[in-house]
């Protein structure tokens, strides 16, 4: 799924090439992926992008007065055709889910899609982005001046969630997933099962850092970076998310997993429990 560091590459990539371009079309070809029809998708068609840009995950494109927002989800992406086919779109069970036609030159523009079956990327189009209420609920953005390390300790003292929940969680800040919370919690030698309000000011101070400089570092890897190499980029910049079985590059232990029902952390034992295994709940569910 991309996360802040790879829908910021994307708004700003998107942003170069569609500020100041203008919508010829707009046509839908996955009906459930538009979450508004009032106004319709053709309402953009003739206005002229003013930019693009990013709240949490979501992308905000802004045209005319009106704002297409999009989720990509897990397996959403856009992809950039300087020469888009030119047959019509048929909605159906393809990847698809929108293609958005510039007037000039008459063939460039992009498609917006989904792999898989398990359909969950969101478009709005709305007047105003906090009319969308997963962008209503965003808390604060990790990369911003606001987010201190007061702010976060202010954020985590009286939290009794563990802290790779509230880390994950949308409505306390903004754009971070499950793989840069393992990422995070990796390079702060912090075991995912701690309960936030447990950690001392010192401990949340380090973890500021540590989130900032992780997120910082992922923004500056993607930056200008074509989009088909984005996702391999991610990838190839994660140290412990998705690497269950190899040894960590810190300490050389090997890279654990715990998995609930439709998602699994990674981490390292030695550089985060103590040396101790976490309980793998689902394999010991099994196990009874
Ligand atoms: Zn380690």
């Amino acid at each position: 799924m991309p996360e802040l560091p790879e829908v910021e590459a994307l708004a700003a990539f998107l942003d170069g090439k569609l500020a100041g371009r203008t919508v010829a079309a707009a046509t839908p070809a996955a009906f459930q992926a538009m979450k508004t029809y009032d106004p319709p998708l053709s309402a953009i068609e003739g206005l002229t992008f003013d930019g693009v840009g990013r709240r949490g995950k979501f992308l905000d494109m802004r045209i005319g007065e009106l704002h297409l927002v999009m989720h990509l989800s897990r397996a959403g992406w856009i992809r950039w055709k300087d020469e888009l086919p030119t047959q019509p779109v048929r909605p159906g069970k393809g990847p698809l889910a929108l293609r958005l036609r510039l007037t000039e030159p008459e063939s460039a523009g992009f498609d917006v899609t989904e792999a898989g079956t398990q359909k969950r990327l969101a478009i709005w189009l709305v007047s105003d982005p906090e009319d969308v209420p997963g962008v209503a609920r965003l808390g604060i953005e990790p990369l911003s001046p606001e987010f201190t390390a007061e702010v976060l300790i202010d954020l985590l003292k009286n939290e009794r969630r563990q802290i790779k929940g509230v880390l994950r969680d949308q409505s306390t800040i903004a754009g971070i997933g499950n793989a840069y919370s393992d990422e995070i919690l990796h390079a702060a030698k912090m075991s995912p099962f701690k309960i936030a309000a447990k950690l001392t000011p010192a401990e949340v101070t380090d973890l500021h850092a540590i989130a900032v400089g992780t997120l910082t570092e992922a923004v500056e890897r993607s930056r200008g970076l074509p989009l088909t190499e984005l996702k391999s980029e991610k990838k190839s910049g994660l140290r412990v998310h998705g690497r269950k079985g190899e040894p960590c590059p810190v300490c050389g232990d090997t890279i654990r997993e715990v998995s609930f029902s439709d998602s699994a952390l990674q981490y390292c034992p030695t550089c985060q429990t103590g040396g101790k295994p976490l309980a793998d709940r689902r394999l010991s569910r099994l196990l009874k």
